[in-house]
This record gives structure tokens, sequence and C-alpha cells, in this order.
């Protein structure tokens, strides 16, 4: 684990006791303008806490406190209800219950709290995840695309975006649960790939789907470095997420052995895991095949678990305006 973040995430999860602190005293405040004889209460108990407390450090058994106490948080608790204010209004607020926003659980053994670590997972995504611009479904332009009727087709590269957008935004609205689990666009540049890449992955965010969207490059300079430090941590992330997102397959530079294996056994146990994966290339299904194995290709166009889509037209970047 990446130390530094891993601090951070753990800062990140304590900032959350001060406005939490502040919304107890607004709570107290609104309680107490209704009701003072609550505030009354409640200085009541601090008060008899910290005089058993003084009296414990001199050695001398708190003399029945607790009795006390519940009396006390009783008929706050009454007073509360009679004021229209939920029974509850008064408790410590935590935004993780789990570690009190401490960032650690465990009586004994002090651990790093979920929260924390999937903070740090986070963070780390974020660190290596391609920057998005904006891209949606809902802001996909097909008028970019020739309305010409493309040969042999019968159809205009601009219907023929418009069926393409609609396979993805499909393929999106069923995550992360849809029979189709991986989705590859191959065609050459300029086509819409990377735009549609980025709106499945928008739109997965906003479905609450935790997803992953990272160039090649990145993804096989993060599969060289597991590989060479020996350290599998790196590479969990891409197992893990929900739904991968791999754009530009195939302008990676190539170690051989070590990215296809890696790429395989990636592949496949998220395959296996039911897990989604979609990957752009500028590759033909050919190309593919030869540059990645036969047996990666198959993986990636099973048509049991996966649908592939080819991107057809012209560059609409050399479309004449
Ligand atoms: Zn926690």
């Amino acid at each position: 684990m990446n130390r530094d973040i891993l601090m951070q995430a753990l800062q990140a999860c304590r900032q959350e006791q001060a406005p939490n602190r502040l919304k107890e005293q607004q709570n107290e405040k609104a309680a107490v303008k209704v009701c003072p004889q609550i505030g009354k209460l409640m200085s009541a108990r601090r008060q008899a806490i910290m005089d058993n407390l003084r009296l414990a450090l001199n050695g001398i058994a708190p003399d029945k406190l607790e009795e006390a106490t519940n009396k006390r948080n009783k008929e706050i608790k009454r007073l509360l209800k009679e004021n229209g204010f939920p029974e509850n209004h008064l408790e410590p607020i935590y935004t993780c219950c789990d570690c009190r926003d401490t960032g650690f659980t465990g009586e004994h053994k002090k651990e790093f709290c979920s929260c924390v670590l999937k903070r740090y997972q986070n963070m780390v995504c974020e660190a290596i995840a391609m920057p998005t611009t904006g891209e949606t479904f809902e802001n996909f332009d097909e008028r970019v695309f020739s309305p010409n009727v493309m040969e042999g087709l019968g159809i205009s590269q601009r219907e023929y975006a418009q069926v393409l957008r609609h396979r993805c935004e499909q393929y999106a609205d069923a995550l992360p649960c849809g029979k189709t689990r991986n989705l590859l666009f191959y065609g050459r540049s300029g086509l819409g790939k990377t735009f549609l890449l980025r709106a499945i992955a928008k739109r997965a965010k906003d479905r609450g789907v935790a997803s992953l969207s990272v160039s090649a490059n990145t993804l096989l300079n993060q599969i060289r470095k597991a590989y060479f430090s020996h350290e599998d941590e790196g590479m969990s992330l891409f197992y893990r997420t929900d739904l991968l997102l791999v754009d530009d397959l195939g302008t990676e530079p190539m170690w051989e052995n070590i990215t296809i294996e890696q790429l395989f056994a990636l592949i496949d146990a998220r395959l296996n895991d039911n897990k989604n994966t979609v990957i752009s290339t500028n590759l033909t299904l050919t190309e593919l095949q030869s540059r990645y194995t036969e047996r990666i290709a198959s993986r990636l166009m099973d048509p049991r678990t996966g649908l592939s889509l080819h991107f057809l037209g012209d560059d609409i970047r050399k479309r004449p305006q």
C-alpha cells in the first residue's frame, strides 16, 4: 500500500469529526432553545460525570453514577419527544459508525476501518484514472457524423452512430448485472469510441457502480510494475472494480510474455467474477488476435458474455465542416 495515500485517506476520515461536532452543537442549541430544561439536564449530566471522574482519580468508586445518568437520559428523551424532536436528536453524529470517524476499529489490535480503505481505493483510482471531459449520452451529438449512406451498408454513419450510442447506453443502464459483461469497441480512430467509453463511465458513476477508466498504457504499466515488484496489491483495483474501462488497447508497448499473460489473467478473472469490462482499440479483430493471441481475443469476443461493436465510417476530425 502507498503509505502517503493511506495517511491522506485516514486524515480525510478524521476530517469528518469537526463538522459532525458542529452539527451536534447546533442540535443541542435548537433543543435547549425550545426546552431550557433539556439544557439543565445535560449540564447536570456532564457535571456528574466530571465529579465522578475526579473521585475516581482519588481512588473513590463512583456512586450511583450510572443510575443517575440513565434517569437523566430518560427524562431528556421524554422532553425531546414532547417538544417534537426525534429521540436521537442529541446523540453523537458519526459519518462512519464502525470507527466513529477515528479511522480505526478493533479494541486491542487496531486496524484500519473499511471506510479508510475505501477512501484509499478511491484515491488510488483517481490518481491513475483518465481525466473526464464531460462526455455523456445526453450530449453525444450524432450530427458530427456524415449523413451520407455508407457503401454496402445502406445506412448513414450518422444513423449508425445512433445505433452504437443506443447499445452503449443499454449496456450502461444494465450495470452491474447485465448479461453482457464485456464490451469491445474496435475500429479506426476518430469514430467516437473514447466518447462512448467515457459516457458509459459517467452513467455508471451516476448509477453508483464502482468503475475505473484507464488508458491501456496506464493499465499495462501497472501490470509490469506489479510483476516486477511481485506485489499484487497494485493490480487489485483492476480486479476488484465492478466496471473497468480500458481505452486505446494496442497503443501500449508490448512486453511479450508479461503483457499477454497478465492481461489474460485479468480479463479471465473479471469474467469469472461476473465483472464488467469495456475495451476500446483501433486495431482490427485480426490485428487484435495476432497481437494479443487467440486466447485473449476469444475471451473478449465471446458472444455469450460480450458484445463487439465495430465503429465504422470516416474520421470526424477529417470531415469538412
Ligand atoms: Zn470507519
